[in-house]
Formats: C-alpha cells, sequence, structure tokens
C-alpha cells in the first residue's frame, strides 16, 4: 500500500538536517534556535516541586487555571489588554501546536492565507493540510519591510487570514507603527482574521517596545495572538505555549485543541504560573539577549560577513557574498563540515527564494560559545 502524501513537497526541516550535521561533524551549532544554557533554577525547582507533590495528571483542556490567570495579568501589565481568564486564553503543546490549531480553527478548502517571505515553516504545511492555499509576498530588500500595497492588491473574496511574526524569525525585524497602521486600514476594509505568532515578544532590542496586536482593540478582536514559554524561560523543549483569542474565536479554537493533544503538560504549567507571578525575568530578557547580540555582533567585526540588522529575536542574518558565490544552502554545509560551525541558509524560508547570500545564526549560546563561533568566523 502507498500513502499518497498529503505534504509531497515536505522534506525533514531545515532545523533537524543542520542541527544532525552539526552533531555528526562535532560543529558549534548556531543553526536550530535554542539555548545552550539552562532555564532559571528557581523554575527548574518548582517543577520538581509540583512533580513530587502530585501534580502529574491531566491538566484541563484550557491549561492550570492558575498559568492562564498569570497570563492575562502579564498581558494587562505590558500591552493594557484585559484578557478573560477562562475563555479567552487557552495553554497548548507549543506555538507549534497553537499555530497549527488556529489555521485548522478558520481556514477551510480553498480559502487563502498570505504569509511573508522569509516565514517560518510550519505555517504552510499546516495550511495546506486544511485545504488552504498560502499566498506569499516577499518581504522588501534590504531591510525587510513588509509592501502593504501589495497585501492590499493580493486580498479577494477567498482571504481568509494573514500571519504575522514580530519579532520576526529569521530576519529579526520587528512591525513599527506604521506596519500596525496599514494593517488597521486593511482590516478595515477587508474582513479577515489575524494569526499573530509573537513567540520572540520579550525579545525586542534598543528600547523598543513589542507591539502586540493585543495593544489594539480593532486587531485583537479578530486575531489569535500566540506565544511560547520555551523562548522566555530558555526551556524550547518544554513545548509549552498560549493563545489568546476573542472568546467565540477562542471557542473554535478549542474544538480543535481538545482534539489534537487534549491538554498540556501539567507540572510544567504550575510552576510556571507560580515563576511568572513572581520573577520578572521575561522583562529582563531583551537586556539579556541585546547583551548577546552585541557580542555576536563585535565579534564579526572584521570578518568578511556583512551584518544584517538585528532589532529582535535571537537570530543575526549575515550577507556572505564577500566569501562565497555558493547557493547558501551548500554553503551552511560545507561551513558546518569544514569549518565546525553550523547555520541556517535562510533560502529555504522562501516559496521563490530571492538572489541573496544570507545565513541565519542563533546567538541564544552562552559567552563562550559566542566567542569561539566569532573566532571561526572572523577566520573564513
Ligand atoms: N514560531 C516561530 C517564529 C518560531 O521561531 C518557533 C520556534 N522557535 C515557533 C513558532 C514554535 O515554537 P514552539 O517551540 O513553542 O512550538
Ligand atoms: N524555531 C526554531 C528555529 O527557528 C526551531 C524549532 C524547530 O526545530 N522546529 O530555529
Amino acid at each position: 500500500m502507498t500513502i499518497i502524501s498529503k505534504l509531497p513537497n515536505v522534506k525533514t526541516t531545515i532545523f533537524t538536517v543542520m542541527s544532525q550535521l552539526a552533531t555528526e561533524h562535532n560543529a558549534l551549532n548556531l543553526s536550530q534556535g535554542f539555548p545552550d544554557f539552562n532555564g532559571p533554577q528557581d523554575l527548574l525547582d518548582r517543577v520538581s516541586h509540583h512533580m513530587t507533590i502530585g501534580h502529574n495528571q491531566y491538566a484541563p483542556m484550557t491549561g492550570v487555571p492558575e498559568l492562564r490567570q498569570a497570563i492575562a495579568g502579564k498581558i494587562n501589565a505590558l500591552y493594557g489588554a484585559e484578557v478573560d481568564v477562562d475563555q479567552e486564553i487557552t495553554v497548548t503543546s507549543g506555538a507549534t501546536d497553537a499555530l497549527f490549531t488556529a489555521i485548522a480553527t478558520i481556514v477551510n478548502p480553498g480559502d487563502e492565507v498570505i504569509v511573508f517571505d522569509p516565514a517560518y515553516d510550519c505555517y504552510e504545511p499546516a495550511i495546506d493540510l486544511a485545504g488552504g492555499k498560502t499566498i506569499h509576498i516577499p518581504m522588501k530588500s534590504p531591510d525587510f519591510a513588509i509592501d502593504w500595497q501589495q497585501v492590499r492588491e493580493s486580498i479577494n473574496a477567498n482571504t481568509r487570514a494573514i500571519i504575522l511574526n514580530s519579532p520576526h524569525n529569521p530576519s529579526g525585524t520587528t512591525l513599527s507603527t506604521a506596519d500596525i497602521q496599514a494593517l488597521q486600514a486593511i482590516v478595515d476594509d477587508f474582513d479577515i482574521y489575524l494569526i499573530s505568532d509573537e513567540v520572540y515578544e520579550h525579545i525586542v532590542f534598543d528600547g523598543e517596545p513589542h507591539l502586540s496586536l493585543l495593544r489594539y482593540p480593532d486587531l485583537a478582536a479578530r486575531a489569535f495572538v500566540i506565544s511560547s514559554f520555551g523562548k522566555t524561560y530558555h526551556v524550547t523543549g518544554w513545548k509549552i505555549a498560549y493563545c489568546i483569542a476573542p472568546k467565540e474565536m477562542s471557542a473554535e479554537f478549542r474544538k480543535v485543541h481538545q482534539y489534537v493533544s487534549f491538554c498540556t503538560v501539567s507540572p510544567m504549567q504550575y510552576a510556571l504560573a507560580e515563576f511568572l507571578g513572581s520573577s520578572p525575568h521575561h522583562l529582563e530578557l531583551s537586556d539579556f539577549y541585546q547583551a548577546k547580540r552585541d557580542r555576536f555582533r563585535a565579534g564579526l567585526e572584521g570578518s568578511r560577513f556583512t551584518l544584517l540588522p538585528c532589532a529582535g529575536t535571537y537570530f543575526q542574518m549575515v550577507d556572505y557574498s564577500e566569501i562565497s558565490e555558493l547557493p547558501d544552502m551548500e554553503l551552511a554545509h560545507k561551513l558546518t563540515v569544514d569549518e565546525g560551525i553550523a547555520s541556517i541558509p535562510v533560502s529555504v524560508f522562501y516559496a521563490k527564494p530571492p538572489k541573496q547570500t544570507v545565513l541565519r545564526f542563533c546567538f541564544a549560546k552562552s559567552d563562550e560559545t559566542l566567542d569561539q563561533a566569532t573566532e571561526l568566523l572572523r577566520a573564513i
């Protein structure tokens, strides 16, 4: 029997491919985005505590109430939004689950969903599985800005949603006030949903605020806003995230969620609830990663890589046109095998890769790893 693939064009993700290659060749792994240091000890201790006292059975389908309460408090403090704890917040198994579920909730066969290339890789397969069509709008070079005129021109009767991602992986750009205004004008004219991937909400540099869609009632009224504790607490392997949406949208989201995963790992939720309420960790994250960004950038001075701007996330893009004419996939492979450093080729995030020579490095690494990495890169 042969399976007729529902995702004939999908291969193993670039994150798995590059991390495996890095392991095989014992290379420094600045490819897949994850820290090489541990989460806060206090948070880890709280997980052990909750396991020991017996918080090891199914959590409520929508998430542990204490955690939803803590999330609502944070959102109110940061974005001034009043979110209903019981009806508008759903805890999920990672942002990947939340994104898949949000897409499955609203996309019907034939619907179109707009994404901006370079786009994070899990959006399109979820749209495909729902029978939808992904409309790729390239971000403009050289600054990876969104062409709102093109967005407007791409909208038609089939357009169901726009997926936004700010701070943006892989480019490190963030939405500006002008972007928000352009988006507001669009939703004023067209009846479409927004899916806002804000997993890097707490990693925004140079004193800029994060423009969460939750700050804007007209946008929040039609948005699934998604964040992930994996990024914020250096625990990407926990796969705990949440989705915030108005109550009717959340109700439909939950119908899907309860049959995708039903609920999410319990002791971590209790631990996160306490930690979120008691520690300002998330407020300190921008400074923490800004120092790493600056260290990595300073370390690349004098190299033949050209640094692109980085306003948020823990990714730095670099142009390598002075070094090689190889396609980025080949160069990323070669640097891993021959030079001992792994990165992510940016072309994989495009439907139609432009002529560009750009790699992405993850700087969520210890200072020692960053120094070793920049020493290697300066010698290339
Ligand atoms: N969206 C973006 C932009 C990401 O970079 C990631 C993962 N790093 C995710 C979603 C998925 O997050 P999670 O690991 O919580 O599933
Ligand atoms: N989001 C991470 C990155 O961009 C990877 C997550 C994954 O491996 N699926 O590197």
